[in-house]
């Protein structure tokens, strides 16, 4: 996103094309919208003029995961928006779910798009659009307006933002009006494969093969900074459930204005093994022969920039394609077209188009494009085009857990490493996390973890976007933070701040009380001595722990709260606190939501509805704010 708001910079509704507009577009967690659509909406939001969008129309498709409370909320203030400028919404509101599986709605939604826009248009001709009123009027009430380069087809604009792995699918290129087939509801419609847009061409050059990162850019997701592991420690036991890494990282010479609450975006490889048995059963007889590619397209200059040519084809897969993810129904029906046996090629769309099978043998079991090459042997995919479909290899985010006014010049982070055993019928039995696994064998390999360094090790990091997870300015503000598991990582950087205000620049603190949750006292008690260091100094005015597999008690962070509702709810309502919640969205954050509504509810005397209302109130004041993931 967003083309059209290169548009906004004349600020007049003429400047607005009466071509559709069609919106491919996500949001965060916090239900705002994704970094690269958040200067068209500061932008966007403050038009004006209830009609002012009259002759406007779009479609829309937004993408989201209803594991999060505010599933697909910048879709729809985008919505309200466009309609309450007058704009008219064409088609359904495409509303894809992670959860369930985005290609269930954007694949009939893609479908459904071209004959309703042709619809659209020969129904536009019989009846033009009516003159414009005011077409001077300015729409808008600043000159802050972003350079954003704009692609407007003959007939249709295209509003695509850059969201990862599922923009592969997104309707990014010039429309093709494909004639007129009347109108027609979303239904399900057998995926197509990808299109191939690329060849490879083998270059000798050994120089370019060079990639080096351009100092004089700012650190950005494009142009990482490539830091130093000083030091990495396992903060749980041996025998813990999961096993939590902490790695420090040296960021001097990067500027990078971190703060407690910040995330970095990490890039790891992919596993070496993976890549050359991917390689060999490819059948690639060169694999470190360095390679361009070439547009098959005309007109498209720039084709898959995330892969950095030139590259190995070993290089390639190692480090910039996704190839760990469970495959896509567009993959299975592409790897179809290369499949030779029959029975391969119905075996490939039957699990590409049907609903269970897919759900069962892909998505359960995560089967990867190694899995089924491996399955169907007669499918020798092009590569160029295998490329072409996969999707970019996506950077992880990690909270920091330390404050730069406390370790200049030093970012810390946690993480749980992924490795979990998968259902048959694959070769791999277990599930590991690209990142997660690569940071720790690679510290283990290189004597991090016994403090017996054989070899330094780096990692290319950028900043996140700064989002609203961060400390007040005013310290005096009371503050309730709850971090089960590895969620207490950012609270960690928020005690140091505090300390460090504090203790140097001698602030005076509202009190703060933290919930932290963790299996057993001996296995997983996350940051216990910091804690306890904190506690005893007064930085942490309560905390709270709550013990998940200990003495055969399940005891949760919630329920610690649920005893403490009236305390909680007096900070909230008369002290205006500001409550973080950090760690797993998918049951923990939406427990904690009901939780708050029912000690709203007992507290203030109010309904259900009321309650919901008023936690929502403090989500709109930012002090019910969430760091969370599924
Ligand atoms: P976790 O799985 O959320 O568990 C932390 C504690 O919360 C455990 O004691 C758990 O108990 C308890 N718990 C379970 N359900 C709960 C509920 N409904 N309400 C309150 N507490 C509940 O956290 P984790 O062990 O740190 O694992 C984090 C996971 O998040 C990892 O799998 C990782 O892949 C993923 N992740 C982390 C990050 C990050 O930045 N840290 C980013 C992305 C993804 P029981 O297990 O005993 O039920």
């Amino acid at each position: 996103m967003l083309n059209i708001a290169n548009q906004l910079k004349l600020g007049t509704q003429s400047e607005w094309p009466s071509s559709p507009i069609i919106f491919v577009v996500s949001s965060t967690g916090n239900g705002d919208p994704p970094q690269n659509a958040e200067s068209f909406w500061r932008v966007f939001k403050r038009l004006k003029g209830a009609d002012s969008l009259s002759h406007v129309s779009y479609f829309l498709l937004g993408l989201g995961d209803s594991n999060y409370d505010t599933f697909l909320g910048f879709p729809y203030d985008l919505d309200t928006k466009l309609k309450s400028l007058g704009a008219t919404l064409i088609g359904d509101f495409g509303k894809a779910d992670e959860a369930t599986g985005l290609e269930d709605t954007v694949e009939p939604w893609i479908a459904d798009l071209y004959p309703t826009i042709s619809e659209h248009i020969a129904k536009k001709k019989l009846d033009p659009d009516p003159p414009q009123k005011d077409t001077q009027s300015p729409l808008i009430s600043t000159d802050d307006t972003p350079e954003i380069k704009h692609e407007i087809s003959k007939d249709a604009v295209v509003v695509t933002e850059n969201i990862g792995k599922n923009t592969t699918d997104a309707p990014k290129k010039k429309l093709k009006i494909v004639g007129s087939k009347g109108k027609k509801t979303l239904k399900a419609v057998v995926p197509k494969p990808t299109t191939k847009i690329s060849e490879i061409v083998f270059v000798d050059d050994k120089e370019a093969l060079i990639q080096q990162f351009n100092s004089a850019l700012d650190i950005s997701k494009e142009n990482p900074f490539t830091s130093k592991v000083l030091s990495s420690r396992l903060l749980t036991s041996e025998d813990a459930k999961k096993q939590v890494l902490e790695v420090t990282l040296d960021i001097s010479g990067s500027n990078l204005d971190l703060v407690p609450g910040d995330a970095l975006g990490l890039f790891c490889p992919n596993d070496e093994s993976t890549v050359s048995a991917l390689i060999a059963r490819l059948g690639v007889t060169e694999p470190k022969k360095l390679f361009i590619l070439k547009p098959k397209v005309s007109g498209l200059d720039n084709v898959n920039p995330h892969i950095k040519t030139p590259c190995s084809v070993f290089d390639a897969f190692l480090n910039f394609v996704d190839i760990t993810s469970s495959v896509s129904k567009r993959l299975l029906m592409t790897l179809k077209e290369y499949a030779t046996d029959e029975k391969d090629k119905a075996q490939l769309e039957r699990l590409a188009t049907s609903k269970e099978d897919y759900f069962q043998l892909i998505e359960t079991p995560r089967a990867s494009l190694l899995d089924i090459l491996n399955m169907f042997p007669s499918c020798k995919p092009d590569l160029a085009h295998l490329l072409d479909s996969l999707p970019p290899l996506m950077p992880r985010y990690f909270s920091i857990t330390n404050s730069l006014k406390i370790r200049p010049e030093q970012a810390r982070f946690s993480f749980v490493v992924v490795n979990f055993p998968l259902p048959e019928p694959y070769d791999y039995k277990y599930f590991r996390g690209v990142c997660t696994t690569y940071i720790h064998d690679t510290c283990k390999a290189l004597g991090y973890l016994d403090n017996k360094l054989i070899q330094p090790m780096t990692l290319p990091i950028f900043l996140r976007n700064r989002g609203n997870f961060i400390l007040s300015e005013d310290p005096t503000r009371p503050i309730i933070m709850v971090g089960p598991g590895t969620g207490v990582a950012p609270f960690i950087g928020f005690l140091e701040e505090r300390e460090y205000l504090r203790d140097v620049e001698k602030k005076t603190l509202g009190p703060a009380i933290l919930f932290s949750g963790h299996r057993h006292p001996e296995k997983d008690w996350l940051y216990k001595d910091e804690l306890k260091r904190f506690e005893e100094n007064k930085v942490l005015t309560k905390w709270v722990t709550a013990f998940s597999r200990f003495e055969d008690n399940v005891v949760y962070v919630t329920h610690k709260i649920k005893e403490m509702g009236s305390e909680i709810y007096d900070y909230m309502m008369n002290k205006n606190a500001i409550f973080y919640i950090c760690g797993d969205a998918k049951t923990m954050a939406k427990d904690l939501r009901e939780l708050m509504i029912s000690i709203i509810h007992e507290n203030a005397n109010v309904c259900e509805k009321e309650a919901a209302d008023i936690l929502q109130s403090w989500v709109k004041e930012q002090r019910y704010l969430l760091d969370v993931w599924s």
